[in-house]
């Protein structure tokens, strides 16, 4: 598998250290509000990556953490802490605050089809890490005590701005005009490891230490979580285009200091989901949220199907005609998927499938390009040499990556359909040639009743395409009162 290396800023063959084992880490959410679908659709695309290294047959373990102490408003350590803030709008405790929020997050991603990674690791369980690791970095001169704080000292690296090449100068980033620079730091670019005298007196969750009672920083968190439950080496590591500097920048300072040696080669970003008016956030009132699409009348999985229509490494503007042509597309795929025929009895054609497997795995190993593996689909669905069992094989297959329910989705509308044609059959006669084939009379049959239904709700539009389509197949029509009649060319 082929893929784009943030660290390297090129696509590079994806090797795992130990053979086909592959050990991943993903930055969870912080949970003191619901995900918005920005957030959503980088655990989406985190997913699918994952999906694809199981499709091309390695062993993948997976690990997140989940933020529940020690993210500040900005990502840099200013600003409210976030899990604060959820509490204090709330009324709740810090830890209620944190429950709610982590199973809603799960719940979202269920109705997404976003697997659960092996491990998932709160911030709160693993103190005693981070203070183990906060002592060796201080021992072995990497970190600093000042005003009261462990901070991370940015000026004993060789290279600091690993992902891109700021100067200190330019570190804009977290520094807001309403919080007063932290005039503890040695250098600009340093980073808070342990949290003891701060702005935060009534900070809720707090832990003794060498240093005092206080909490952690936000980014020792996922170095100390990776290194608990992947070991000293990490293959792959994911999360937003907005995690890479300063959370993933500062992951790596303190990890391989600690560890004094490389430790995961492979970083995986995937860009920003924006409205029309700029960036999603959840500090701005109403956002946008899977419940939200729900409420609306949207099925989660056509925001699924959204994201893999563009390249993860593209930001993705969303707007509701956008999410529109989604549901046209999904409805689409659904209705080809719902006329193959799941009841052959045929074994599926391996040999011939296979082909159409390799293209699909070409598609993904190229940068994980899952707008060329939706396309997969159609050329299955075109597939000459292909029959229904294989073709249903097939798409079973690929949907073991694209996680869209494909077939679960069709076999819903075919019963749907074969209801509408049950209660249309009352009061609606539709006559077949008397040679006509069992299998063919069956499929129009189907159709018939649909455009039956679609003549009574005087939905005519429906009715000709559906006229059309037989027509196309061969198929002639005459309707009469209360009834219609086929014959075939
Ligand atoms: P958070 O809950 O803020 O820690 O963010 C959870 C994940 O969502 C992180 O991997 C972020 O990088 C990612 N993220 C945040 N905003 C967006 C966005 N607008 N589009 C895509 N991913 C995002
Ligand atoms: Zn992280």
């Amino acid at each position: 598998m082929k893929f784009y290396n943030s660290l390297t800023r090129r696509k590079e063959v994806f090797t795992p250290r130990f053979d086909n084992k592959v050990s991943m880490y993903t930055c969870g959410p912080t949970v003191y509000h619901f995900a918005h679908i920005g957030n959503l659709r980088s655990y989406i695309m985190e997913d699918v990556l994952e999906k694809a290294l199981r499709y091309e047959g390695y062993d993948v373990t997976r690990v997140m953490n989940i933020t529940d102490v020690g993210h500040l408003a900005s990502d840099a350590d200013e600003g409210e802490d976030k899990m604060l803030k959820g509490a204090r709008r709330e009324h709740k405790t810090v830890m209620e605050i944190a429950q709610f929020y982590t199973d809603a997050f799960f719940a979202d991603c269920a109705k997404l089809n976003i697997k659960t990674p092996d491990v998932v690791e709160p911030a709160t369980n693993c103190i005693d890490d981070y203070i183990d690791m906060v002592t060796v970095l201080l021992d072995k001169g990497f970190a600093y005590q000042a005003g009261g704080n462990i901070y991370f000292d940015t000026t004993q690296l060789k290279r600091y701005y690993v992902f891109n090449d700021f100067q200190e100068d330019d570190l804009a980033v977290g520094v807001r005009e309403d919080v007063d620079e932290d005039t503890n730091k040695r250098s600009k670019a340093d980073f808070v490891l342990w949290f003891t005298k701060s702005k935060f007196e009534d900070q809720a969750l707090k832990w003794d230490s060498p240093w005092g009672v206080g909490y952690p920083g936000w980014h020792i968190e996922c170095s100390c979580i990776s290194k608990k439950h992947l070991g000293e080496y990490l293959d792959l590591h994911c999360g937003g285009i907005d995690n890479m500097f300063p959370h993933h920048t500062n992951e790596i300072a303190q990890s391989e200091s600690y560890l004094g040696h490389e430790w995961c080669k492979y970083w995986f970003h995937v860009h920003h989901l924006n409205t029309s008016d700029g960036k999603m956030s959840k500090s701005k009132g109403e956002f946008l949220t899977v419940s939200l699409l729900e409420q609306k009348g949207y099925d989660p999985l056509v925001y699924r199907l959204f994201c893999l229509q563009s390249h993860y490494r593209k930001s993705l503007v969303f707007t509701w005609e956008n999410l529109d042509n989604a549901v046209t597309a999904y409805n689409k795929l659904l209705t080809r998927i719902a006329a193959l025929n799941p009841d052959t009895g045929a074994e599926p054609n391996k040999e011939a499938a296979k082909p159409y497997q390799e293209k699909f795995q070409r598609s993904l190993d190229n940068d994980l390009n899952t707008a060329n593996a939706l396309s997969n689909i159609y050329d299955v669905l075109k597939g000459k040499n292909l029959d229904d069992a294989t073709k249903l094989f097939l798409l079973g297959d690929y949907d073991t990556v694209l996680s869209l329910n494909l077939l679960e989705g069709a076999a819903k509308m075919r019963q749907a359909a074969k209801t509408a044609s049950a209660s249309a059959a009352a009061d609606y006669v539709i006559t077949a040639p008397a040679d006509a084939a069992p299998e063919l009379a069956e499929k129009v049959h189907d159709l018939l009743a649909q455009r039956g239904e679609a003549r009574k709700n005087k939905n005519w539009a429906e009715s000709d395409r559906i006229r059309d389509e037989l027509k196309a197949q061969g198929i002639e029509l005459k309707d009469f009162k209360g009834g219609v009649s086929w014959t075939k060319a």
